[in-house]
């Protein structure tokens, strides 16, 4: 079957077709500024990418264009719409209603709906993408693959914050955790490469991306992770700045005199390895920065490692010991120095880095020596493959 996998933004919109069978891509694309003028890059598997600048007053005008490119002669891969099997949506939210994947139905989007609450950004965009898909292509069985909801094994302990209960009782205020897809892809892709049964495992994933989460993952279920009640708990991460004393907002309120809205925006968008370095927010200009004596840049990979090795040592704990360690996303797969730098303080687990399969980006490997107690990968990420094996088997 051919699944159409779509990841829509408030203003972009992600889209690969997958043959579910070779689990091949056959064609991937990008539509961005949607609503404001409109891009779309779409690239067919085998041939150049190709970019258009008509106009993407909506997501329903950036589906059809995505739907044109996909059956057209030219750039095409498929001849007609009716070979579309199934679409799977990634929708950031599903709340404590959702603790897997599901068919969608007009209830299913009214409950999507109500989590909104809780992604105020994100939910209303995925709302919209379903359906735009639901109005180009009636009739397509369709499937709603959530962030949240590989973290719904989380026990109690786990998710609760030590707030007024009542906040959770009435607002559902608790920890969801994020990246969920990944996290679950990854945990199960390491135990299959290894020849092990995920079962009697246990595992922490560091999901190591421009937004960056880290989770334990025992005999196959989450846990524990590091994101909360939204994306900005946890690790350090590009411009995020992840866990802090939260009286800290009032204080700077009071300094800079800023309101919650503008503290959040700094703690989104101005923190991270971007607010410390003051270079940026992606981790080769921060090495290339420290080489030249950047201190900033310098402390900004430091304080982000440190953090990691934080966690990685609290979910240990969690777990009561610990037997692989997975590395993904941008920064976790191809970001060799970082991997090393973390892995240096991991040896009082008798975890041991071999610097030679260490030198590895963006493949499958394993990393430490034969002799190390503690196996740490790196495993390449594939939200979208995730995506549309959920939606393959449930339809
Ligand atoms: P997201 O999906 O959260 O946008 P990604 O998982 O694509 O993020 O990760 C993007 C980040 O990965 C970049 O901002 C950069 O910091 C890091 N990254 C990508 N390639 C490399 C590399 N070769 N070396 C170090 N870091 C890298």
């Amino acid at each position: 079957m051919k699944v159409l996998v779509i990841n829509c933004g408030s203003s972009s919109l992600k889209y690969q077709l997958i043959d579910s069978e070779t689990e091949s891509v056959l064609a991937k694309g990008l539509c961005e500024r949607i609503g404001i003028d409109g891009v779309l890059t779409h690239s067919p598997a085998g041939k150049d990418k190709v970019v258009f600048n008509d106009p993407l007053p909506n997501h329903t005008v950036a589906v059809s264009n995505v739907l044109k490119q996909l059956t057209d002669s030219e750039n095409g891969v498929i001849a007609d719409l009716s070979e579309i099997g199934a679409v799977g949506h990634r929708v950031v939210h599903g709340g404590e209603k959702f603790a897997s994947s599901t068919v969608i139905t007009d209830e299913v989007i009214a409950e999507i709906d109500k989590c909104s609450d809780l992604a105020p950004l994100h939910n209303p965009a995925n709302i919209i993408g379903i359906n735009a898909c639901k109005e180009l292509m009636p009739g397509v069985p369709m499937v709603a693959v959530f962030d949240t909801a590989f973290h719904q094994t989380m026990p109690e302990e786990a998710y609760l914050y030590a707030l007024p209960y009542e906040y959770y009782e009435k607002y559902a205020v608790r920890r969801y955790g994020f990246h969920g897809t990944s996290h679950s892809y990854v945990s199960k892709h390491a135990a299959e490469v290894l020849g092990k049964n995920i079962e009697d495992m246990k595992i922490i994933v560091c999901h190591l991306g421009n937004g960056a989460s880290i989770s334990a993952v025992q005999n196959g279920k989450c846990v524990e992770t590091s994101m909360g009640l939204t994306p900005l708990e946890g690790l350090v991460m590009g411009t995020r700045c992840g866990d802090i004393d939260p009286a800290i907002l009032e204080f700077i309120a009071n300094k800079e005199g800023l309101n919650v809205k503008e503290l959040l925006t700094v703690c989104n968008k101005k923190s991270g390895v971007q607010g410390i370095s003051g270079v940026s927010s992606d981790f080769r200009d921060l090495h290339a920065a420290a080489a030249e004596g950047n201190k900033r840049a310098r402390a900004a990979l430091d304080v982000f490692c440190h953090r990691v090795v934080k966690y990685v040592g609290a979910y240990a704990a969690v777990m009561n010991g610990v037997d692989l360690i997975c590395f993904t996303a941008g920064c976790g797969e191809n970001d060799i120095d970082v991997r090393a730098q973390i892995m240096g303080s991991l040896s009082y687990l008798g975890c041991k880095l071999d610097p030679e399969k260490n030198n590895v980006r963006g493949k499958d490997a394993v990393i430490t020596t034969a002799d190390s107690t503690v196996t740490a990968m790196v495993i390449p990420t594939n939200e979208e493959l995730a995506i549309a094996r959920e939606t393959v088997a449930l339809v």
